[in-house]
């Protein structure tokens, strides 16, 4: 495995990228992301719900010179995060079965970052939670195109590619854009549970199951319950039904591997009896600690009561007398919800 020696080209660089274990990698230029207006009134509509932290700073996510004074490049990289669905109920986006993407990419980028700097820019890292419009710039560097779902799409790996960057002040050759090829396509529109994909590229983050199961913090609309189905943790409906899955093809990153004693298998009364101690433990490298344990709490409760039978109130009964009244009230909701389907007095 070659290190980057002095003045590297792109070729050079991206070679290197996917020899530090990325599928995929692209350069675009430093300057700002055609996304920022779009975004801008995005977050004016308040369809970002909760998630204050993309509201913060605007100018700086949109424009990457903001972030790094000089920069000239944008290396953007991708890893694959797909593989197949664990069997057992209640199931958990394929990105969070196994360790935290985010450590994994920022341990590859960083790698990367060094070598530029050695070789004489100076390399500035983001992840996820960066200021910088990443999948509008993605596309620009050649990696996908954003979908109608507002998911980047790869045309060669499909919908699963988490992304990093690195910014440098070295002057690097560009990929070309990738052109959108959704075309006629609306399957992520109709197959959201939700309606969250409000029209072609429109995302109202506060009807998706991702934001309701990972980033609200507290309860969850009921009339929105019902709709969140058997997911514990995040939805892959709009991912799933994209015709460019024909490409997707298992992660080589065996980190994102779902471990044995996983969520996604039959242990969902398990879960309702975690201790916080055992939850710290369990989910020490997974990004499903981020939701604390009242959170993923909250979330069985939901999908028990979707899915559940009378065999799951004996739990949910014992949940509905849980510490966490969020725990509690979503637990006799639950409740309430076997009961009617099954025909018991509430
Ligand atoms: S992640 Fe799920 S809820 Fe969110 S937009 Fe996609 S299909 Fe809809
Ligand atoms: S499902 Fe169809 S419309 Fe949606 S992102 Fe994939 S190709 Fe585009």
């Amino acid at each position: 495995m070659n290190m980057l020696v002095s003045a590297p080209d792109s070729a050079a660089i991206k070679s290197r990228a996917i020899a530090l274990g990325f599928d995929i990698c692209g350069i675009t230029g430093a300057d700002p992301s055609s996304h920022a207006d779009f975004y801008r009134q995005w977050i004016a509509d308040g369809k970002a719900g909760e998630m204050a932290w993309l509201a913060r700073d605007p100018n700086r996510r949109a424009d990457p010179r903001a972030v790094l004074p000089g920069a000239r490049s944008l290396i953007v990289a991708g890893l694959n995060s797909w593989q197949p669905q664990p069997a057992g109920r209640g199931r958990v986006a394929r990105y969070a079965l196994g360790d935290d993407y985010h450590a994994i990419l920022l341990e590859k980028l960083e790698t990367l970052a060094v070598e530029l700097v050695r070789a004489g820019g100076q390399a500035k890292i983001h992840v996820d939670t960066g200021p910088v419009l990443e999948k509008s710039l993605a596309g620009r560097a050649g990696i996908g195109w954003q979908g109608k779902s507002t998911m980047l799409i790869s045309p060669k790996l499909g919908p699963w590619l988490l992304l990093g960057e690195i910014l440098t002040t070295l002057d690097l050759e560009p990929d070309t854009p990738q052109r959108d090829r959704c075309g006629s396509c609306t399957r992520c529109i109709s197959s959201c549970p939700t309606g969250a994909i409000t029209a072609p590229y429109q995302l109202d983050a506060r009807r998706c199951i991702a934001y309701l199961t990972i980033e609200l913090k507290g309860s969850i609309p009921e009339e929105l319950r019902p709709l969140i189905g058997d997911r514990v943790y995040g939805c892959d409906e709009c991912l799933d039904v994209c015709p460019w899955n024909r490409f997707a093809r298992r992660t080589r990153e065996t980190r994102f591997h779902a471990p044995e004693e996983d969520v996604a298998r039959d242990r969902l009364h398990a879960l309702l009896d975690i201790t916080g101690a055992e939850f710290k433990r369990r989910f020490a490298r997974s990004p499903i600690l981020r939701v604390k344990r009242r959170g993923l709490l909250r979330n069985v409760c939901v999908v028990l009561g979707n899915i559940g039978d009378s065999s799951d109130l004996p739990a949910l009964e014992k949940a509905s007398r849980h510490e966490e009244p969020l725990v509690r009230e979503h637990a006799a909701w639950a409740m309430r919800r076997i009961r009617e389907r099954i025909g018991l007095p509430g």
